[in-house]
C-alpha cells in the first residue's frame, strides 16, 4: 500500500515512512492510495476473533512493509496493556450501547492509537538503525498517552511541555510520576497556547530539527487514525450479536475530527451499510457541527468547558476527510486549506448535501452535558465522564427506529472527578492505576516560557544516532 498526501505534493511513500514523516512534506496529510474493501463473507468470518487478532486483519489491508510475524507482535504487545482482555468492551444500557475505549494505561482513548505508536516507532527505528526525539504540547490528555505509549522504549527520548499547575493534579501526576530515563517532562511558566507556539517555532527550525531527529507524535499521525478503525469494527461485530439489525449507527464525541475519521474509514471499507450513520458530537467548541449542518466550517475563539480533550478550533484531522469530499483532488483541497490559513473560514454550503449523506451533528452545551452524566447515573447506576456524555446526549437526540447504536466512552470518569461528582453527587471510585498516584515520587523540569532555553534544554539531552 502506498501513502499520498492530500495535497498532491509527494511522491508516493510507503506505510514506514508515511509513520515517520507525520505531517506530510507538502503540509498536507498523508493518506492510503486506495481504500481496501472487506467482502461480506471475510467480515463474516471474522466473528470470533479476538481484538489483536482484528487489529492484524484490518492493518495489515493496509500495511505491505512489515512481515506479518512481526506486525503480529507488534499488535499484541500494544493490547496487553490494556486492563480488559476484550481491550475495548461494550456495555449495554437502556437502548444505547457503550464502547469502553478507557482501560489502557492513562484511562482515555488515545492509549488505543498511542501504545500501538510507541511500539511501532520502536520497531521502526531499530531496523532503520535511527533514533527519535519527539516533542509535543500537552493540555493534559494526549501528554500522558504518549508518555507511556513510549516510556522505556529504545532510541527513543520524549519532552513534554504542560502548562504548570493548569492541568489537573491527576493529569499532572500520570505523566510526572513516569520515571523512565527516556522521559522528560516540563512544565512551563505558561499556557497550553505557549507551549504549543514553544513547540512549533522548534519545529519550524529545519536545521535544528533534522541534526535532533525531532519527531511528533500528534493526531495527524497515519497510524494512530488506523488504529482507532479496529474498534469500530469490533463493535459493528459484537453489536450483531446481541441484535437482529445488521446495520449500526456511532456518536462520537469529536476535537480534532481524529476519531470520527477512523469511523468514516471503517465505513468505508466494510460491506455497505453495516455502519449507516455517523453522529458527530461537540461541546460548545461547534465549529464541526456547524460545517455538518451549514457548511460553515469557520474558526471562532476556544471556549472553556468541562470536555477539555474537545476544547479545539481547527481540527487537526479535518484536512482528510475534506480531501474525499473534494473527490480525492488535491488541488482543490490545497486551495481550500490556503484559504482556511488566510481567512480562517471555508464556506463548504455547495457541498451539503454530500456531507449529510456521511455524517449528522449536534452541539452539546455544557447544562446538557452534565444533565446527561445525573440522568444516567439515576437511571442505570453507570458513570459517564463528561466527553462520553456529549457524545451520549448526542445518541439520544438521533437514535432512529431498530437501528443500534454505539456511543464512544473515550475517558474513564475518574480522569475529571470533579466535574462528575458535581454531577452526580457520589464520590468516584478510583482506578488502581490512579490510586496513590499524588503521593508517588515525580520528575518534572520547571521552566520558563522560553523557546531558547526549551530547545537547549532539548538539545543536550536529545538522542543521536550510534556513529
Ligand atoms: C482526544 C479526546 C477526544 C477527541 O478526539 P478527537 O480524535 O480529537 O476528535 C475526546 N475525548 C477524549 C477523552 C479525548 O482525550
Amino acid at each position: 500500500m502506498q501513502y499520498l498526501s492530500t495535497r498532491g505534493g509527494i511522491s508516493p511513500i510507503s506505510f514506514t515512512q508515511a509513520v515517520m514523516m507525520g505531517l506530510a512534506e507538502d503540509g498536507g496529510l498523508l493518506l492510503p492510495r486506495t481504500i481496501p474493501r472487506i467482502g461480506s463473507d471475510t467480515f463474516a468470518s471474522w466473528q470470533q476473533l479476538s481484538y489483536p487478532e482484528l487489529a492484524f486483519e484490518i492493518m495489515s489491508r493496509f500495511i505491505d512493509d512489515i512481515p506479518g510475524s512481526d506486525l503480529r507482535n507488534i499488535i499484541n504487545a500494544s493490547y496487553a496493556s490494556f486492563t480488559s482482555e476484550q481491550v475495548t468492551p461494550l456495555v449495554h444500557h437502556g437502548d444505547l450501547h457503550i464502547l469502553e475505549l478507557f482501560h489502557g494505561p492513562t484511562l482515555a482513548f488515545k492509549d488505543v492509537a498511542l501504545q500501538f505508536l510507541g511500539n511501532l516507532f520502536e520497531y521502526m527505528l531499530k531496523k532503520n538503525k535511527s533514533v527519535l526525539n519527539i516533542i509535543g504540547a500537552t493540555s493534559g490528555d494526549t501528554g500522558s498517552a504518549a508518555i507511556y505509549g513510549v516510556r522505556g522504549k529504545q532510541n527513543i527520548n520524549i519532552f513534554i511541555l504542560h502548562p504548570h499547575k493548569r492541568v489537573s493534579a491527576v493529569q499532572e501526576r500520570q505523566m510526572t510520576t513516569v520515571l523512565d530515563a527516556n522521559v522528560f517532562n516540563i512544565a512551563i511558566d505558561g499556557s497550553f497556547d505557549d507551549g504549543q507556539s514553544i513547540v512549533k517555532r522548534i519545529f519550524n527550525d529545519i536545521e535544528f530539527k533534522n541534526k535532533y531527529h525531532l519527531g511528533a507524535i500528534n493526531s495527524i499521525n497515519w497510524a494512530r487514525v488506523l488504529a482507532q478503525v479496529v474498534y469500530y469494527v469490533y463493535s459493528c461485530i459484537h453489536v450483531a450479536t446481541h441484535e437482529k439489525d445488521s446495520s449500526v449507527d456511532f456518536a462520537i464525541p469529536t476535537g480534532n475530527f481524529g476519531d470520527i475519521f477512523a469511523g468514516y474509514i471503517a465505513k468505508k471499507i466494510l460491506p455497505p451499510g453495516t455502519i449507516r450513520q455517523l453522529v458527530l458530537a461537540t461541546n460548545d467548541n461547534d465549529i464541526l457541527s456547524r460545517f455538518v449542518n451549514k457548511g460553515d466550517y469557520s474558526l471562532g475563539d476556544v471556549k472553556i468547558t468541562s470536555s477539555p480533550s474537545m476544547d479545539i478550533q481547527a481540527a487537526s484531522n479535518f484536512e482528510r476527510y475534506l480531501y474525499y469530499l473534494m473527490d480525492s483532488d488535491p488541488n482543490k483541497t490545497k486551495a481550500l486549506m490556503e484559504e482556511f490559513a488566510e481567512n480562517g473560514r471555508i464556506d463548504l454550503s455547495g457541498s451539503q448535501d454530500l456531507i449529510k449523506r456521511d455524517f449528522v451533528a449536534v452541539a452539546v452545551s455544557e447544562e446538557q452535558v452534565a444533565n446527561t452524566i445525573a440522568d444516567f447515573y439515576q437511571k442505570y447506576g453507570y458513570i459517564l465522564d463528561p466527553h462520553t456524555a456529549v457524545g451520549v446526549k448526542a445518541a439520544q437526540k438521533f437514535k432512529t427506529g431498530g437501528v443500534p447504536i454505539v456511543c464512544l466512552a473515550t475517558a474513564h470518569p475518574a480522569k475529571f472527578g470533579d466535574v462528575v461528582e458535581k454531577a452526580i453527587n457520589v464520590p468516584l471510585e478510583m482506578p488502581e492505576s490512579i490510586i496513590g498516584i499524588i503521593d508517588k515520587e515525580a520528575r518534572c523540569e520547571l521552566m520558563a516560557a522560553e523557546k531558547n532555553a526549551i530547545q537547549n534544554y532539548i538539545a543536550e539531552r536529545a538522542l543521536q544516532p550510534a556513529a
